[in-house]
């Protein structure tokens, strides 16, 4: 177990000069859905009021716009009237009741609002919006600037303790300080001089009506990820510029949102974009704050001890777990909850306009609704099956005092997880696993693996629960018998060795997983990818001499051992299921892999010739020595029908209880919803 000490510099305070941080940790900003709506803000004040209770040194809002035209989405979070304050003041003094700090965000989208009425500096729509931005005129560049000092002047009143103000991914301020979309003539374009001036005018205006003992956070795009980004050498220029002007810590800011880089997803490596800003820590006076995929004390802990940074911003981890610094504190970090950059539960619920939340903690941005309180009616209670769902209702049900026994047939828990984490680039779904063993220790549930239960088994309990999963679903279809034909259970379990041509039957989520599997050079290497080999792969120039730290530069993605063709009936390109945020990456990682994906296929038999096919009434064989079926899962319902059968009451979560839409963020959460009711 770690002691307090090992994270010396992780928990040491950061005196600004006007104030003191207790700590390095900065909650950086998310957006949650919460500050969308007046009547969601004391959700909003309960979900960061538990963060600083949590210990977190100093906290974001998410991005908050200056005025109707940087909204990011017709209907704002904003803050550019005095009677919006009232609603921030219920945040920033639920989180100065808990002793914490926070600044709010000043985001103001240019053209990546989700609007016609987005503005930018040149008349240019961006790949991942459906609107093209009006070009601003002179006098329209200063009434975007005069909303950023209003916004500042408000959020000031709000009882903010500082902005940040978002300069970098891509939005309105970054839009002006690169090349890539303002094309401007004027004093706002061209010389780097020009393009900057926007952010040296709104730093130091803003200074200049915040007074000096006010935090100004500058997010400057440190790496642009894009071909006509900026210059390293232009980078240091820009920061030393907010320096001049005002800005009390620059954190950093990682490629603009339209790149098509993995910068947080799960398959990017553990701190992979610290490098940049320990490159910046010299240039500057002021305290750098480094960001991107840090997610465990240890990570942050080594950063801070290499001197990469002065502070680390997490976002993600602080939903997964509110009291991860505190905990860190306590010197036992292992008990937090980590967060695997799965992305489906907050950025893909933003995305898709629903509230954020976390698949590994469905209490995040629920703090006022989902609460796991002490029992006063303790009851005995059986849960068949240890995966996400099962463990996720023992270890809160038993955290509340009831007493839980958890049996599965496997020698370990986690059901499909066990598959998922053997995914390269899904190593993180062990962290998970790690967290639930801990929990089940620490809340004393009784597990017992290597149990097989039948419906006597469960006689005597209070509650039954039944957490037993899925079955693969089972094709119907000539030859499916035939030696050739696996399931992606085989394949994940090395039951089989896999030959140098596959087909894999079903491009959902598990297709698209057993593919990186088959394409991966080495499957039985799961380390994670050091951060020279992944740069390497996306075509990053960590010697940072190349514009934006891309142009010229070729991606070096891993060739596939295998020729692979990725299959499903339904029309059109496969992975349009995936998540919003990550699929795209798994789309591209496989295409630069050669994998075959095709839509449209009708399954005609399986021989020793190999998978025949039809795709528009054309008929051919894919001569491969496999063919994977990943086609779906149905429910395991043996137990519950038998159980039903005899009359009894029993609880179905998870896959047990749906097969269709079931994932782990549905397991977990139906098992804890259930676990706080019972
Ligand atoms: P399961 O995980 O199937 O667990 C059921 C458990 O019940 C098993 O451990 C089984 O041994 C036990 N059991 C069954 N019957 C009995 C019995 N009679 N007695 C004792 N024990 C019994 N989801 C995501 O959200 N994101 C992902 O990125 C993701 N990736 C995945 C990748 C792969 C390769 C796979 C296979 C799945 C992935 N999933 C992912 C899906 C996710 O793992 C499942 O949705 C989730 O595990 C379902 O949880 P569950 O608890 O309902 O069932
Ligand atoms: P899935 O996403 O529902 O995909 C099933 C695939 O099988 C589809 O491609 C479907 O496409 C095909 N299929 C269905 N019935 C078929 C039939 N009778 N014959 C032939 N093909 C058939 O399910 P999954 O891939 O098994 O994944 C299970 C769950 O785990 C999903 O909910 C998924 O979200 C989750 N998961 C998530 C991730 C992630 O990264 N977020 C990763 C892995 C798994 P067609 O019907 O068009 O052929
Ligand atoms: Fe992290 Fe996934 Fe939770 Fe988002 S949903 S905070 S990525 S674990």
């Amino acid at each position: 177990m770690s002691t307090e000490s090992s994270f010396s510099h992780l928990l040491a305070p950061l005196d600004l000069g006007f104030t003191t941080l207790r700590n390095r940790v900065l909650m950086g900003s998310m957006h949650t859905g919460l500050e969308d709506k007046k009547k969601d803000f004391p959700r909003l004040a309960a979900y960061f009021a538990e963060r600083a209770a949590g210990e977190v040194g100093l906290m974001v809002t998410g991005g908050i716009a200056p005025g109707l035209r940087g909204s990011l989405m017709p209907s704002p979070s904003g803050l550019f009237s005095r009677l919006q304050v009232p609603r921030h003041k219920l945040v920033t003094s639920a989180v100065h009741e808990a002793d914490g700090k926070i600044c709010m965000q000043i985001l103001h989208g240019g053209r990546y609002s989700y609007h016609p009425l987005s503005v930018a500096p040149s008349a240019i729509q961006s790949p991942i919006t459906p609107f093209k931005p009006k070009a601003l005129s002179s006098k329209g560049v200063e009434k975007q600037i005069q909303n950023f000092v209003r916004a500042t002047r408000l959020a000031l009143e709000s009882g903010y303790d500082g902005v940040e103000i978002m300069g970098s991914e891509g939005y309105f301020i970054n839009e002006f300080t690169t090349t890539h979309v303002n094309k401007r003539t004027d004093q706002w374009g061209g010389s780097t001089r020009n393009r900057y001036r926007i952010a040296e005018e709104i730093l130091s205006r803003c200074r200049e009506v915040a007074g000096k003992d006010f935090i100004i956070i500058y997010r400057l795009s440190m790496l642009d990820l894009l071909p006509d980004g900026n210059s390293w050498d232009e980078v240091v220029e820009q920061a030393k510029m907010a320096e001049a002007s005002g800005a009390t810590l620059l954190n950093t800011g990682i490629g603009w949102h339209e790149a098509r880089i993995p910068t947080i997803a799960t398959m990017v490596p553990r701190g992979a974009f610290s490098w940049v800003t320990a490159r910046m820590r010299p240039e500057v006076n002021i305290p750098v704050i480094t960001t991107n995929r840090i997610n465990t004390p240890e990570v942050a802990e080594d950063i801070l001890a290499r001197g990469d940074a002065d502070m680390v911003s997490m976002a993600r981890p602080l939903l997964a777990d509110a009291e991860f610094v505190k905990k860190t504190r306590q010197g036992r970090p292992e008990e937090i909850n980590i967060c695997i950059a799965c992305n489906q539960a907050c950025l893909d619920h933003t995305f898709k306009g629903k509230t954020c939340s976390c698949l590994v903690n469905p209490r995040a941005c629920r703090e006022t609704e989902l609460n796991y309180l002490p029992t006063n009616n303790i009851k005995a209670m059986a849960v068949v099956g240890a995966g996400p769902a099962g463990l996720a209702f023992a270890t809160v049900a038993a955290r509340r005092g009831h007493r839980v026994s958890l049996f599965d047939q496997s020698d370990e828990i986690g059901g499909q997880f066990n598959m998922a984490k053997k995914i390269p680039g899904k190593e993180e779904f062990s962290a998970s696993l790690d967290y639930f063993r801990g929990e089940v220790e620490r809340t004393e549930v009784d597990l017992q693996l290597n149990t097989r239960i039948a419906a006597e088994d469960l006689a005597g309990y209070d509650e039954v629960i039944l957490a037993t999963g899925v079955y693969p679903r089972k094709l119907d279809l000539p030859g499916i018998d035939h030696d050739k034909v696996v399931s992606y259970i085989d394949v994940l379990k090395g039951r089989v060795k896999i030959g140098h041509r596959v087909a894999l039957i079903g491009a959902g989520g598990i297709g698209f997983d057993v593919a990186e599997f088959l394409s991966n050079p080495d499957e039985h290497d799961m380390s994670p990818d050091t951060i020279e080999e992944f740069a390497s792969e996306w075509g990053i120039d960590i010697s940072l001499t190349a514009r934006g730290g891309v142009e010229g530069i070729k991606p070096q993605p891993p060739k596939s051992p295998r020729e692979i063709w990725l299959l499903q009936r339904r029309a059109g390109k496969p992975g349009k299921t995936l998540g919003k945020t990550t699929g795209w990456i798994h789309r591209l990682s496989l295409r630069h892999r050669g994998v075959h994906m095709i839509g449209g296929v009708n399954y005609e038999s399986i021989d020793d010739q190999g998978l025949h096919i039809s795709i528009d009434g054309q008929r051919q064989c894919l001569e491969v020595d496999h063919v994977v079926v990943c086609a779906g899962q149905v429910s395991n319902r043996d137990l519950a029908e038998t159980l039903e059968g005899r009359g009894l009451s029993v609880h179905l979560i998870g896959g047990a209880q749906k097969a269709s839409e079931l994932d782990a963020k549905y397991a977990i959460r139906e098992g804890s919803e259930l676990a706080a009711r019972l």
